[in-house]
């Protein structure tokens, strides 16, 4: 077991700055805990060894001529399988793209390969990051580390077992609801879920477009800062970019103090239907944030209560438009009907029913629904309404407080199969937490407060749109705070290794 793959990233970049190893050492290293440990977590789609040592040893020969190279030059990363990466095979975890490759670049990818990060491989996902568990996958389950009866979480759930799994320092996730918070929560990892707008999604694979956001994911908060400030900046690519510089996360997160700090508890995130171990975690981290210097005070967002309903009208609608694209016509599979004419109807009808999965469906089906002519103004157009309300609530709470704070999942990870095709509500319903941070378009993050039952919980920190950087200098603080009087979460898994 090489040591080089408990290090955190700042940790390895440090390392390769001063020569105390290279990057063909530390991708190779993660390389060969990936293949030990696949078979147990099923963290990857796709695995590029030899694009990741390519990559490894162009930067390491770079650096031996006195280049000036990226921060993170050398770190091997991985990306879920929603970015679009040209010439690797990308299937959004569906088997309607099984075999695309994609003949183009996206941005977030593209900004890696110029930094000089490895790229490891593309991580598993609920099919087109529709799901909480990375159940709804065509390529087979994600388990989690922590405990393999149990979910990684997702849609992001391959992305977060690579870290958990020390198979990868930093993994690249999306977040349209809490795909990247959940799973960061359920693996005991950070996960941020950025301002809508401030990474580019220029070849992200579209599920909800208003909602979908790119996101940074570590084992601590200053690995997801680091990896944040690399993807994040304008690109003219995506009309929804924002034109905003990218500010200092990494220093943020180290300067940052909790003195004089006030954190907003939202009243509606807790209480009924909330493990008691979660709300005894979170309880705990606000003892200790308030200990540290920080002002807890409870705040109202009334609306929240009706953000699940909203978001569960708005995010089909989106993909029953999105997901038009897949017609067995232009890219990914074609299915011709097994009898009958083969028209561009038939061909359609059969390609989408071979191709997507039942989640999938499901949501077409309700967004075209809920689309249709008619049904506009009572769905749709509703929705839209609750979703200014859910605005209006939080940049009120914003006008009292610094960030506001929830967990970030009612519960820990769920065993597979918990929550069955039967009864997709009461998977939906975990995404409470979460989801209305995308409706609102406010950046939030997702740390480890704690564990309960042997597994971590999540503790999520929201802050005003544009306003990044007071996720960090909230986080990074009660990071340090928490590790102080309980020892870090992932250092249990970390300790487990090392004596093996
Ligand atoms: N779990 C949520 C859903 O199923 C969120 C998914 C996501 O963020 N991609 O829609």
């Amino acid at each position: 077991m090489s040591e080089l793959i408990t290090k955190s990233a700042l940790e390895l970049a440090e390392g390769l700055r001063s020569g105390e190893f290279s990057s063909v050492e530390v991708t190779q290293a993660h390389l060969d805990r990936i293949h030990a440990t696949e078979d147990d977590f099923g963290s990857f789609i796709t695995v590029t060894d030899e694009l990741a040592l390519e990559t490894a040893k162009s930067v390491d020969a770079r650096r031996g001529s006195g280049e000036d190279l990226h921060p993170l030059a050398g770190v091997p990363v991985a990306l879920k399988d929603l970015v679009v990466t040209a010439g690797v095979r990308t299937t959004a975890g569906s088997k309607m793209l099984e075999n695309w490759v994609p003949p183009y670049e996206s941005t977030v990818h593209l900004r890696v390969q110029d930094a000089g990060l490895p790229v490891l491989g593309k991580t598993n996902l609920d099919e087109f990051a529709m799901g909480s568990t990375t159940e709804h996958s065509a390529f087979g389950t994600t388990r989690n580390p922590w405990n393999l009866e149990r979910v990684p979480g997702g849609s992001s759930g391959g992305a977060a077992a690579a870290l958990a799994g020390f198979q990868a320092p930093l993994s690249v996730g999306t977040d349209t609801g809490g795909s990247v918070r959940q799973p960061a929560a359920f693996t005991g990892t950070v996960g941020v879920k950025p301002t809508y707008g401030s990474i580019s999604r220029y070849g992200i694979i579209a599920m909800a477009s208003s909602l979908d956001q790119v996101g940074p994911m570590g084992r601590d908060v200053a690995d997801a800062a680091a990896l944040h400030e690399l993807l994040a900046g304008h690109d003219p690519l995506d009309s929804t970019s924002l034109p905003d510089e990218v500010p200092g996360f990494v220093a943020a997160a180290r300067r940052g103090d909790l003195g004089g700090k006030k954190l907003g508890v939202i009243r509606q995130l807790r209480g009924e239907g909330y493990q008691d171990g979660v709300i005894d975690s979170f309880t705990a981290a606000l003892d200790i944030a308030a200990a540290a210097g920080a002002e807890i005070v409870e705040v109202d967002c009334p609306s929240i209560s009706y953000a699940l309903d909203a978001y569960y009208l708005i995010m089909p609608s989106e993909v029953s438009s999105n997901l038009a694209r897949y017609d067995g016509m232009r890219y990914g599979l074609r299915v011709e009907p097994s009898d009958g004419p083969v028209t561009a109807e038939t061909v359609m009808a059969a390609t989408r029913a071979a191709g997507f999965g039942a989640e999938v469906k499901r949501r077409i089906i309700l967004g075209t629904y809920a689309l249709s002519a008619g049904y506009y103004d009572a769905y749709y157009g509703s929705a839209q309404k609750v979703r200014t309300l859910v605005q209006r609530d939080f940049a009120r709470a914003f006008e009292e407080v610094d960030v506001l704070v929830s967990p970030t999942a009612p519960t820990t990870a769920l065993r597979f199969g918990a929550e069955s095709d039967s009864d997709p509500m009461a998977l939906y319903l975990g995404d409470v937490t979460t989801l209305p941070a995308n409706l609102a378009g406010i950046p939030g993050l997702s740390l480890p407060s704690g564990l309960a039952d042997g597994l971590p919980v999540g503790l999520q920190i929201l802050a005003p749109a544009r306003q990044d950087i007071a996720l960090y200098e909230v986080a990074g603080p009660l990071e340090a705070a928490l590790a102080a009087s309980g020892g870090r979460v992932l250092d249990t898994l970390a300790e487990g290794l090392t004596a093996q």
